[in-house]
């Protein structure tokens, strides 16, 4: 394996193109780094498709803390392994897989020893505090990557590495027996999430901004059984909610919307502040919850149940130095489904 190895590294150049974040409040910038050295745990990718995720966005505008800097983003990263270090046992070189925001745990602490590896003390995440995947090469260690199912192609893979498995932990939290499952905020994650709720039963009711009738009606075609303004009370109360916007005031109107005894989910890395509510509204318990990273068990409990679906992503594809005009579209809600970045062709569409 070592001849083949140094035989693929040395097809490899040195330099890569990568859209590189240097400063929050920034846009990204094109930029020609060193193609990263994996450690003798990694494994080097070269990256076909990379999906743009809400989260880069709250990255990139400064509300989370402490990003790696300069950094290249992204988390949802489809490739081959073009090179693996040393002590690499589970994948080949040319395997295609995928990377998502879990990029390490420590293993020891508290939590990864509850299996909560998502609360995990010392936790390290894709294009956060890892360089990630908004570039032509990435790195990543062996034990956090996926083989992905066939059927899908590499644009159409990608959004299935955060918006499918962190919409699919949001998912299973709100509890298994729910009938009616409602969702506040219809972009990438509950696009996907809500294929999976109507092939297991279940009736789901989408919620958008006011008047976003686009949104509106693509929830529909998904198989939603209701679909309106976040201001409207639905049809019947809710059993389970999550809520993929990051709008804090979305919270009280789902506990308004919601039974006795309903799970409220809010899954996203950051909120606008929740206003004050009236106690009545969480009165029989109702529960309250976030959820936060992924742990590997929910993306492969994910990429089993995706082709059974079978889940379908739409996706709007730009090339890598087209990002910005992505993450604007994002941040405006102007795309149906999820943003993918392309490698093949960096300044395409
Ligand atoms: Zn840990
Ligand atoms: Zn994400």
């Amino acid at each position: 394996m070592g001849d083949i190895a140094a035989a693929q590294s040395m097809e490899l150049p040195t330099h890569m193109r990568a859209m590189v974040l240097e400063a929050p409040g920034q846009p990204l910038r094109a930029t020609e780094v060193p193609v990263p050295r994996p450690g003798p745990d990694q494994v080097l990718i070269r990256v076909q498709a990379c999906g743009v995720c809400r989260t880069d966005l709250h990255i990139v505008d400064g509300e989370l803390p402490d990003p790696k800097l300069p950094l290249i983003p992204g988390h949802e990263i489809v490739g081959t392994i073009v090179h693996k270090g040393e002590h690499v046992q589970e994948f080949c070189v040319g395997d295609r897989i995928g990377v998502p925001w879990l990029g390490a745990t420590c293993g020891r602490c508290p939590y990864c020893r509850k299996e909560q590896e998502n609360l995990c003390n010392e936790a390290r995440f894709t294009g956060y505090t890892l360089d990630g995947g908004y570039a032509e090469y990435t790195a990543a260690h062996q034990r956090y990557c996926f083989r992905l199912p066939a059927v899908y192609g590499d644009t159409e893979a990608a959004p299935l590495l955060c918006a499918g498995f962190i919409g699919y932990r949001s998912y299973r939290m709100v509890g298994k027996d729910i009938e009616r499952l409602g969702i506040y905020g219809f972009g990438a994650a509950a696009h996907v999430i809500a294929q999976v709720a109507v092939y297991e039963g279940k009736r789901v009711y989408a919620f958008t901004k006011p008047g976003d009738t686009e949104a509106q009606e693509f929830a529909r075609q998904l198989g939603a059984s209701w679909a309106g303004d976040s201001t409207e009370l639905p049809p019947e109360k809710l059993d389970g909610v999550i809520i993929f916007a990051p709008v804090g005031s979305l919270l009280p109107a789902a506990l308004n919307a919601s039974t006795k005894g309903a799970i409220v989910v809010c899954a996203g890395i950051h909120m606008s502040d929740i206003p004050s509510f009236a106690y009545r509204l969480l009165w029989g318990e109702r529960v309250v919850r976030s959820v936060a990273n992924l742990t590997r068990r929910d993306g492969e409990e994910f990429l089993a149940i995706a082709p059974q679906v079978p889940v379908r992503t739409e996706v709007r594809i730009f090339g890598l130095r087209r990002v910005n005009d992505a993450l604007g579209c994002l941040r405006r809600g102007e795309l149906r489904g999820a943003a993918v970045l392309t490698m093949s062709d960096p300044h395409g569409r």
